[in-house]
């Protein structure tokens, strides 16, 4: 614990302001932008969702949108085809199996709850948790496999693996800064092509060979 924690010291001076960097409201916009979110940038989901959601404020008139309406409003993410499936459909699911009655946008908030959503799978489910419910979990992406691996603290490329490995590793009341400042230093410096070691604090016990 001794070296993760000091890992995560060096981390927090870093990125004294790593935090979420999608824009939304309330759960259910939260959990729109983390579906939209695979294999694009936070920036682009926000400029792409300041729209949708002025169509559709609620999950009740995302589940009524079409499809070609949805889509023209995203496609400029990657894999707007499936996100737009998705998007409509866990609206429905909303509506038709959470919804309170008394909330314009009930999410659940269990991770197995999350999981029967269309297009949420462990990853999303974690972030809504942490961020949305500020329920501890750690969401392992990409950039949190690949530099928990790079600075010693796991040897998996199973993210289950990865995740389970960090909660052990960190104070679960560390797990919501555990994961942006990880995330913040796989997107800003220890990037997957042309990493920038020369400016990185860990690069004398890096297990990286490069
Ligand atoms: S030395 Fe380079 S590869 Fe290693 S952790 Fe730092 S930035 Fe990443």
């Amino acid at each position: 614990m001794e070296k993760s924690n000091n890992i995560l010291n060096t981390l927090r001076k870093l990125f004294p302001d790593a935090k979420c960097e999608l824009e939304y409201h309330n759960i259910y916009e939260l959990l729109i932008a983390v579906s939209l979110s695979a294999q694009t940038t936070d920036k682009r989901v926000n400029i792409v969702t300041k729209q949708l959601f002025k169509l559709y404020p609620t999950p009740y008139e995302l589940s009524k949108a079409s499809y070609d309406d949805v889509y023209n409003c995203i496609k400029s993410l990657g894999l707007a085809q499936i996100k737009t499936k998705n998007i409509i459909a866990l609206s429905n699911k909303l509506i038709n199996d959470f919804s309170s009655g008394n909330s314009e946008y009930y999410v659940p908030n269990t991770r197995e709850e999350l999981m029967t959503l269309p297009g949420v799978g462990r990853k999303t489910a974690n972030v809504i948790l942490s961020e949305g419910f500020k329920i501890p979990a750690i969401a392992v992406d990409t950039h949190i496999a690949r530099v928990s691996n790079r600075l010693g603290l796991v040897k998996s490329n199973d993210v289950y693996i990865i995740e389970q490995t960090l909660m052990k590793l960190f104070d679960e009341s560390d797990w919501y800064i555990v994961h942006h400042t990880l995330l913040f230093f796989g997107r800003y410096l220890c990037k997957a092509k042309n990493p920038e070691c020369n400016r990185c604090p860990f690069k004398e016990n890096c297990e990286e060979n490069i």
